[in-house]
């Protein structure tokens, strides 16, 4: 969560006073508290430099104030992203989209978004990126596993795009939270999960054959989200599709791993990656073979069929 740093001044006699003697070390704002005044800086280092000044005058204590409404502010207002068919948008730019957004793409999806701590707004090229990959392959049919799922987005995305199943899983217990609050938001996605899961406590050798004793294909992840159950779903081989948008240096370290998961012909969608660490992530992945690859502002895009 994102934190404002601050001073919490106690015992003040004289507001006009404590505003006066703060002023030249530029507070973005000064606000009136029960029991004490709260003066808010831009950056720890200002906050710092008032408190050791003011320190002898006043009964100050250094504070960092978490902004609550952190992701709602910074997320209201982003307007929605289109690829290919499908939108991403906040539920308030949902609400107001216009019959005429929608209807010269008749097949479009609607993904909703809500504001939370997980990364996946569609803002980010890394995101449109991915969701450009889950449209160049077809997903229709296929178990889909969303390694690093954030708000959960590429996962929803795959699943309205066809897949019988996806699960997302993450080792941030607060993106696992918001991306089970975006399937609220859209009813329409009903065969995915989420569950918290770390890539890189998963062991990589030992790999499970596939498992598909009563027929029923897909993950079932636990709900307690243990590392065992999650250990299984990784290394089983069982998806079809996986998708790890995640960092150029993670993905080439987890490589055998995110392997793994995905069974032989199965395909994985990869990005985070930056143009310069494309040929190390390719190496890392090697026998599988780029079937689609895009860039974006520097950022690249990859789909790689395993044999
Ligand atoms: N899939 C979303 C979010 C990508 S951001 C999208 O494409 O927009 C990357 C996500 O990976 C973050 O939510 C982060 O918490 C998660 N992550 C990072 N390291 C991880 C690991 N070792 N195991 C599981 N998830 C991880």
């Amino acid at each position: 969560m994102k934190e404002f740093p601050a001073l919490s001044v106690a015992h003040v006699a004289d507001p006009d006073l404590l505003a006066a003697a703060v002023d030249e070390f530029s507070p973005t704002a000064i606000e009136s508290c029960e029991s004490d005044i709260r003066v808010f800086f831009a950056t720890p280092a200002d906050r710092d430099a008032a408190c050791a000044a003011l320190a002898a005058s006043f009964d100050i204590t250094a504070i960092d104030v978490p902004d609550e409404d952190w992701a709602r502010r910074t997320q209201e207002n982003l307007e929605p992203i289109t690829v290919g068919r499908i939108i991403v948008a906040s539920p308030w730019a949902a609400a107001n989209l216009q019959p005429s957004a929608l209807s010269p793409q008749p097949s479009a999806i609607l993904i909703v978004v809500a504001p939370s701590m997980g990364f996946g707004t569609g803002h980010h090229a890394t995101t449109r990126l991915c969701l450009a990959a889950l449209q160049a392959i077809d997903v229709t049919g296929q178990v889909v596993l969303d390694v690093g799922t954030g708000s959960g987005v590429l996962a929803i995305a795959a699943e309205r795009l066809g897949a019988t199943h996806a699960t997302g899983i993450d080792n941030d217990p607060d993106a696992i939270q918001s991306a089970r609050e975006n399937l609220e938001v859209n009813p329409a996605a009903r065969r995915v999960t989420f569950a918290f899961g770390d890539l890189t406590a998963c062991p990589e050798r030992s790999r499970i054959a596939p498992q598909e004793t009563d027929g029923a294909r897909g993950f079932q992840p636990s709900e307690t989200g243990s590392p065992e159950r999650l250990a299984l779903q990784l290394r089983s081989g069982q998806a079809d599709v996986v998708t790890a948008n995640l960092t150029g240096g993670l993905l080439v370290r987890s490589a055998s791993a995110l392997l793994a998961t995905v069974r032989a012909g199965g395909t994985l969608i990869l990005s985070g990656l930056l143009a310069h660490e494309r040929d190390e992530v390719c190496r890392a992945f090697a026998p599988a073979a780029v079937v689609w690859e895009q860039e974006e502002d520097g950022w690249v895009g990859l789909a790689m069929k395993k044999p």
